[in-house]
């Protein structure tokens, strides 16, 4: 065991971890944090980022997340690479394995490990994935210049993956399983009032079309009511069905809700191991924003320091 355990080591490293860091940097705590194998989080994998207060002109999201990065290093975070593969909650100082084999101690854990883009579990998504098929329109739009795109969802995320892909696609078609959109009234009223943009109601992917050869080169959507198929050409597919929390390591450690998210104190990042915090995404299905997790890791960040200061 190290003799000398961090004061607070963070799991993750978007809006939540990062500004995590940076309050206990500020609060000289010197925090290890250690970012996954997306760096940066999700905001990395959007475009415009144009409601996070203090850019009037908006930033693109992994703009936002270098800022944030280096705003955390500049007061005296420590950021490591890894994929953590254990970590043991049940003794103090906590534990931390990382995939190279490296063991790191600490007095409190600061959780931000954030959410993921789900899939609809088709069976030949594994093989598409990454030829033709994607879950992250900014890293893959430019791939699909003047090609027919299909957008799966109807929440904000898929409305703003098929603004973003207006600029590269022919055309770009949003497949909603329902009769309206999830998305907010803002964002409905721009994806509506697109030129580019045709919208699919009532409508579920159920088969992808193409192979790794050729990639994707079209999909099979059934009428949520009638059962109806239609067979229709896409080169591009692009899920944007929500997300759900990274919360693996912890199973069987901390509880979780109904959907799988952390639990913590209301109006705090506590959870139920004292000296563990939770905050951002893995945590929150409610608000899920850039700003409501940089907000709940700060809150993290000064639990963790009132706790420290109160062991002495
Ligand atoms: P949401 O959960 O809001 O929306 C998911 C969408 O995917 C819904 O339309 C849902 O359909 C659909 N869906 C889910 N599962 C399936 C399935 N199996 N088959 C077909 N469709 C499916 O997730 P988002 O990622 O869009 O947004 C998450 C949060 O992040 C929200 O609070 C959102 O406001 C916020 N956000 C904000 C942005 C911004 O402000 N710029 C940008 C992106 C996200 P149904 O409606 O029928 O359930």
């Amino acid at each position: 065991m190290a003799t000398n355990p961090h004061h607070i080591v963070i799991l993750g490293s978007g809006p939540a971890g990062l500004t995590a860091a940076l309050y206990a940097a500020r609060a000289n705590l010197s925090p290890l944090l250690i970012e996954g194998p997306q760096p940066g989080g999700q905001l990395t994998t959007t475009t415009e980022v144009e409601n996070f207060p203090g850019f009037a002109k908006g930033i693109l999201g992994p703009d936002l997340m270098n800022e944030m990065r280096e705003q955390a290093l500049r007061f005296g975070t420590t950021i490591i690479n890894g994929w953590v593969t254990k970590v043991e909650l049940s003794d103090l100082p906590f534990k931390v394995v990382v995939d190279d084999g490296r063991e790191e101690y600490s007095q409190t854990l600061i959780i931000s490990t954030g959410a993921t883009a789900k899939t609809l579990g088709l069976p030949r998504e594994s093989e598409m994935m990454g030829f033709g098929l994607s879950t992250c329109a900014t890293c893959d739009g430019a791939f699909f210049r003047d090609k027919e795109i299909l957008v799966i969802g109807g929440g904000d995320s898929a409305c703003e993956e098929g603004l973003f892909l207006t600029k590269f696609g022919k055309r770009v078609r949003i497949v909603l399983r329902r009769e309206e959109f999830r998305a907010s009234q803002i964002m409905q009223h721009r994806v509506k009032t697109h030129p580019k943009i045709e919208i699919l109601y009532n409508q579920n992917l159920v088969e992808i079309l193409g192979d790794r050869k050729t990639g994707v080169t079209g999909a099979v959507l059934e009428h949520s009511q009638t059962a109806e198929r239609t067979q229709i050409e896409a080169d591009g597919i692009f899920y944007g069905i929500g997300h759900h929390p990274n919360t693996e390591l912890f199973i069987g450690q901390l509880p979780t809700d109904d959907n799988g998210y952390l639990v913590t104190e209301p109006d705090s990042s506590k959870t139920t191991i004292p000296g563990v915090f939770a905050c951002g995404d893995v945590q929150d299905h409610v608000f899920r924003q850039a700003i409501t997790a940089a907000g709940s890791g700060c809150m993290a960040a000064m639990e963790a320091e009132r706790y420290l200061a109160a062991l002495g």
